[in-house]
């Protein structure tokens, strides 16, 4: 039997120096290396070991062993993003947090909670909703995804359109940089212009700055109640300008999700949902707030969403209903998988004022390359979930998407978007971000990495194009 030590990169004194940190926590089992070698974005790359680590001590000591013999170190949450952030390309250390995951300090007094990054986003909301709060991230994965990846994307769902993001939603973190030193940053105040703003810099940082280790989350009471609309339009681009007119006026949505044509054709087999045959593209909007004022706001959002298309409004009647719609909408990326397993999907964000233009110039591509593509998303913020159904086995069609992605890309820049909305760079976007970022911002952001990670170790090969 081969001793997975002797055949480990990492080299022997810093082994012994990573048990004596991790205790029983350091593994170079082979099932469990395989484990986590990959995120959801199918990418695999064997690390040399893995660390589960329990405190805030154990990361600092071992990021400081591994910055001393240069390993490479990759945070890992969960393993849900789906980009490849947590893809261990240079080998070397997986740092597992998930064992990381108390609620250290819940004050409802100053609306916040403090946690470590491997509690899970749905604890943190089981947690808050008992003194009636939520935190407002809220992506579809909130069951599986932990705080840390949270933050490492900056994800988001859709109440992001009336709450805002991770960024706007956290107050301050503690963290460890690549040379094994603590920083805690931010305040506890919802008022604070103390020094750099380096919370929201670690923000969406993806692991390649620094490991956080204690997050100050900013809570939101939860709202008395919420009204659910389904708004159907016969076509595409009549219901993106509902968007823009939705978002025009003051009565502001805590949710505006649209589904494309092919979305809708997939969700019909949910039977309960009574889809109009002619329709091509479907709009839920949700308005939260004191049960007195909600109705008047539902009214005042179906005026701003009427237009000559829109085919069927309709208020969901019971919870049972409006939670049929979002499991529908839910299960879409789910089932496009089984459709194409290898699907590309991107996350791009246009202003909302130019989705018609975006969708509209989406089609054209979709006949231009003959790759069926299906479009749906967080409207309210412009963020379009674009997926590519594609078998990359087939090399036309992989060559055809490759051409097809470069050109959305530059759409979506075009338009005044951007390239991700929440999933992130990672790596598998990491060759284009020169499209939207300026040389002497890319200079500096180069920089800005040295300083907090001058060994190169945190997450290396990520967000950067390869020199
Ligand atoms: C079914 C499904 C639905 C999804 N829906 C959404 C959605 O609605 N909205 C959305 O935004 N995303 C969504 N995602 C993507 C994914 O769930 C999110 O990006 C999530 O935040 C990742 O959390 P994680 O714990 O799995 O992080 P990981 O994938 O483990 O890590 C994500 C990134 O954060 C870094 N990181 C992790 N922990 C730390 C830490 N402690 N310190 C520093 N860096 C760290 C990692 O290095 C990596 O770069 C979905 C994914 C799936 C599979």
């Amino acid at each position: 039997m081969p001793d997975p030590a002797a055949e480990s990169g990492i080299p022997g004194p810093a082994l012994a120096q990573l048990r004596r940190v991790c205790r029983h926590g350091l593994s170079l089992d082979e099932t469990e290396r395989v484990a986590y070698s990959y995120d959801n974005s199918r990418k695999h790359c064997l690390p040399d070991a893995v660390a589960f680590v329990e405190s805030h001590q154990q990361v600092s000591q071992v990021v400081e062993i591994c910055c001393q013999y240069r390993i490479p170190i990759v945070a890992r949450g969960r393993g849900t993003g789906t980009t490849g952030g947590t893809v261990p390309l240079q080998h070397g250390l997986v740092l597992s947090l998930e064992r990381m995951n108390r609620i250290l300090h819940l004050d409802p007094d100053n609306r916040l909670i403090v946690v470590e990054p491997g509690i899970t986003n749905a604890e943190v909301q089981r947690a808050a909703a008992q003194e009636g709060f939520f935190w407002a991230p809220d992506p579809t994965s909130a069951e599986y995804c932990t705080v840390g990846g949270n933050l490492g994307f900056n994800s988001a769902g859709p109440k992001a359109v009336k709450y805002g993001t991770t960024r706007e939603n956290t107050l301050g973190l503690k963290a460890v940089i690549g040379t094994g030193e603590t920083i805690i940053t931010g305040v506890h105040t919802t008022k604070g212009v103390v020094g750099y703003d380096l919370t929201r810099l670690l923000i969406g940082s993806e692991g390649t700055l620094a490991i956080i280790t204690e997050a100050t989350l900013k809570l939101t009471p939860l709202p008395q109640n919420k009204i659910t609309l389904q708004l159907v339009y016969q076509d595409v681009n009549s219901a993106a300008k509902a968007v823009s007119a939705i978002m025009r006026q003051p009565a502001i949505p805590c949710a505006l999700e649209f589904m494309d044509r092919h979305s809708l054709d997939l969700i019909r087999h949910h039977a309960e949902l009574q889809i109009p045959a002619q329709a091509s593209a479907l709009l839920i909007v949700e308005i939260d707030g004191y049960e007195s004022s909600l109705r008047e706001g539902a009214d005042r959002l179906i005026a701003a969403a009427s237009n000559n298309a829109l085919i069927k409004s309709a208020v969901a009647d019971n919870r049972q209903q409006a939670e049929q719609l979002w499991a529908a909408r839910k299960q879409l990326s789910p089932a496009l998988r089984k459709i194409a397993p290898k699907k590309i999907n991107e996350d791009v964000v246009v202003p909302v004022s130019h989705i018609p233009q975006l969708i509209e110039r989406l089609d054209a591509l979709a006949e231009q390359y003959a790759i069926t593509i299906v479009n749906f998303g967080h409207a309210g913020n412009g963020n379009i979930h674009v997926n590519l159904l594609i078998d990359p086995e087939n090399r036309e069609q992989a060559e055809n998407a490759q051409a097809c992605l470069s050109d959305l890309f530059d759409l979506v820049l075009s338009l005044g978007g951007t390239l991700s909305g929440e999933h992130g760079v990672g790596l598998e976007k990491r060759d284009f971000i020169n499209r939207e970022i300026d040389p002497v911002s890319m200079a500096l952001m180069r920089k800005i990495k040295q300083q907090f990670d001058p060994q190169g170790i945190l997450n290396p090969d990520k967000i950067f194009p390869l020199a």
